[in-house]
């Protein structure tokens, strides 16, 4: 892209703003603080809104949207585009989005390349993640394409095959006794004495990424919303990262009014859905049991309170689901020729509920992403 990057900059990091999402305080993007003093989780505002006109044609990564992403020059393993295919399951015809047909496996990549393009243009060299899977091989992938050092604090139950994906790029891994939180802690420790923290879940770049899911989808649906969408939910970044990008092609015009969306949980481990269930402000409290859908054993989200707040205004909802619903909804999706890790599958298994309690009714448009590669899960 030689010839749109000797194009002047229009706008610049000057004008982006890290705002706290609980308490409202501002903070240069510049800062190496990962999150707010109070704790709360930053949203970046000053971003370039959606623009159809400023849609990139010639080029086939979500890239193409290069107008409305707050990037000056793009770090990029040829993310996006992903295809959107229409099948029949359990009686009814559903569009599955193939996000695991990504650079590295899983959706993200989207979030990851925004995130490090912006890594880059800070002049960051070496940063810390903590992941157990998709999203510290993804970190690793970018910032082996940047030039960056990769440090990344994994629990030690992680799943062998992702941990020979991030060695394989380069990054250091270093094993964490203990669970998901004391990896996390680790990395903040690390962040603490100087690393960058380039948090998949605290970072709100990575939202910037993740919008591009909308403006994508849109432009496969000829600029139209789905009914509905099911997101296999963790953090719930994705399905906020896509609420982000939706409610910008309503303010630019182009669509009328906002998919319903539906986080997907495994009933093991499900803060989202409970606080949903229970009309709660945030996620409820909860004490974790085991799941096959490791990439969202999540006790804590974040941007919980975010999270469900786009679930209520979009008219969506939350659901549950067990192990062997998961498992069977895996080996169901793979009889039709798509085969996604178990994590991935939860919202398959979701689809299915939705369907059976009449939430999601024939004749309406329901998409559900697929968000990460059997290939990789054990
Ligand atoms: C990370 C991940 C999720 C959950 O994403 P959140 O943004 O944490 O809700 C779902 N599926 C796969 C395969 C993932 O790697
Ligand atoms: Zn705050």
């Amino acid at each position: 892209m030689t010839f749109l990057a000797s194009i002047p900059i229009i706008h610049s990091v000057q004008g982006l703003i890290f705002r706290c999402a609980a308490c409202g305080r501002e903070y240069p993007v510049e800062t190496p603080r990962w999150n707010c003093a109070c704790g709360g989780p930053f949203e970046l505002s000053g971003t370039p809104p959606f623009s159809r006109a400023g849609i990139d044609p010639r080029e086939w990564s979500l890239w193409r949207y290069r107008a409305s992403l707050p990037i000056e020059e793009e770090v990029s393993l040829g993310e996006g585009l992903t295809p959107l295919i229409p099948l029949e399951l359990f009686g009814l015809g559903v569009h599955f989005k193939l996000e695991f047909l990504m650079p590295t496996g899983s959706f993200k990549d989207r979030g990851t390349a925004v995130l490090v393009s912006f890594l880059k243009q800070q002049a960051i060299r070496e940063v810390v993640e903590d992941s157990s899977g998709n999203a510290a091989a993804s970190l690793a992938a970018y910032c082996a394409r940047a030039g960056i050092k990769a440090r990344i604090f994994v629990p030690s139950y992680a799943s062998p095959a992702k941990l020979q994906q991030i060695e394989v790029y380069g990054a250091e891994l270093v094993p964490i006794p203990g669970s998901r939180a004391d990896a996390a802690r680790a990395a903040e420790a690390a962040a603490k004495a100087g690393s960058y923290y380039a948090s998949h879940y605290w970072n709100p770049f990575v939202l910037e990424g993740l919008k591009t899911f909308a403006y994508e989808l849109a432009e496969q649906l000829d600029w139209h919303a789905p009914e509905n969408l099911i997101f296999p939910s963790g953090h719930g970044t994705f399905l906020l990262g896509a609420y982000l990008g939706f409610h910008e092609l309503a303010q630019a015009g182009v669509i009328s009014r906002l998919p319903q969306l539906f986080a997907a949980q495994a009933a093991a481990c499900a803060p989202l859905a409970e606080g949903f269930r229970l009309g709660l402000p945030g996620p409820a409290e909860i004490t974790p049991g085991e799941t096959v859908a490791e990439g969202i054993r999540i006790v804590w989200p974040v941007r919980g309170p975010q999270v469900l707040r786009a679930i209520r205004e979009s008219g969506g909802g939350a659901v549950t689901v067990s192990d062997s619903e998961t498992v069977e909804a895996q080996r169901e999706l793979a009889r039709h020729g798509l085969y996604v890790e178990s994590t991935s599958a939860v919202a398959v298994a979701a689809l299915k509920k939705l369907i059976e309690q009449g939430v999601i009714k024939p004749g309406e448009l329901t998409v559900v992403p697929l968000t990460g590669s059997g290939l990789k899960s054990r």
